[in-house]
């Protein structure tokens, strides 16, 4: 058995906020290139700026974005690890508040939604996904998700037989619906199956993905080559101001479902698509 502290989720938790909110992965930085060097235009030009304020945010250590978003957590937490210091929860948002501090990133999060929307002034509460695994380790894989792109996320309780076509015009229309707000170019996620709360986790889980990277499925792999292909169809473009590269890619996450539904969630990502992961 491994012994994990408070001081040590804080520490890596506070690490991983502050990290993405300045870095991009290797990956998306690939991505982006590679449309800037395809892309005409306007669009072009606006690719040419965001890489540019990725250079710009990495050198000055300052956020790519003045979004910092929401702290979506997902963990894996080994079976053989012993916590013994409360709540992991709580070390958690400890970390998220300290990155919040230390790292000026902008408090966003309100306590509560409707009524009072007072802002928590630290980010906290964070969004957590718990998961158990075999083994001593704790794998963090934070992700702060601003809101411009999550608003423009959907999930809709298809019948099953609307079946691929369904699904497909669903995503499309979500895409459509979206156009320049979710500041594209943007990753589709896309959680096929389950229930409607897996759909959801499963559609965020796929924009963290490594960018680009396909299906195992064959099946799933090829529909996602063809939601890139007609969605860039749809001449969205860089920002929204028109161009042939809307999405960087879509990634498909599935899971066995009730005989009687066909749940579809969309999760989009703008093109900050940051995150950091971290095992301890
Ligand atoms: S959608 Fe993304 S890039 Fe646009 S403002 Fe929000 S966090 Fe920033």
């Amino acid at each position: 058995m491994k012994k994990i502290t408070r001081q040590k989720i804080i520490e890596t938790v506070k690490k991983l906020y502050m990290d993405a909110a300045v870095y991009l992965q290797e990956d998306v930085l690939m991505v982006l290139t590679n449309a800037y060097e395809k892309e005409l235009g306007l669009a072009k030009e606006l690719l040419r700026q965001i890489i540019e304020n990725q250079k710009i945010a990495a050198s000055e250590k300052l956020p790519l974005c003045q979004d910092t978003g929401i702290a979506v957590i997902f963990v894996e937490w080994g079976t053989e690890v012993i916590y013994e210091d409360g709540q992991p929860v709580e070390a958690f948002n400890e970390g998220v508040r300290q990155a919040v501090k230390e790292g000026y990133l902008r408090a966003s999060v309100v306590d509560d939604p409707v009524f009072e929307r007072k802002n928590t002034k630290d980010n906290t509460p964070c969004i957590i996904h718990f998961e158990l695994t075999k083994g001593d380790k704790v794998k963090i894989t934070l992700a702060p998700k601003g809101a411009g792109s999550e608003n423009m996320s959907a999930l809709r309780m298809l019948k099953p037989a609307e079946g691929l076509n369904g699904v497909k015009a669903f995503v499309i229309e979500t895409v459509r619906k979206a156009g320049g707000n979710p500041c594209p170019p943007i990753i589709v996620g896309v959680g096929i199956g389950g229930s409607f709360e897996k759909s959801a986790i499963l559609a965020k889980k796929a924009i963290l993905r490594k960018v680009g990277e396909p299906s195992k499925h064959p099946q799933y792999a090829q529909l996602e080559r063809e939601l890139v292909k007609e969605i860039n169809e749809l001449g969205i473009g860089s920002m929204g101001v028109g161009g042939n590269i809307t999405a960087l890619a879509v990634h498909i996450e599935y899971y066995p479902c009730h005989i009687a539904s066909l749940p579809v969630a969309v999760n989009i990502q703008c093109h900050s698509a940051r995150h950091m992961e971290a095992e301890i």
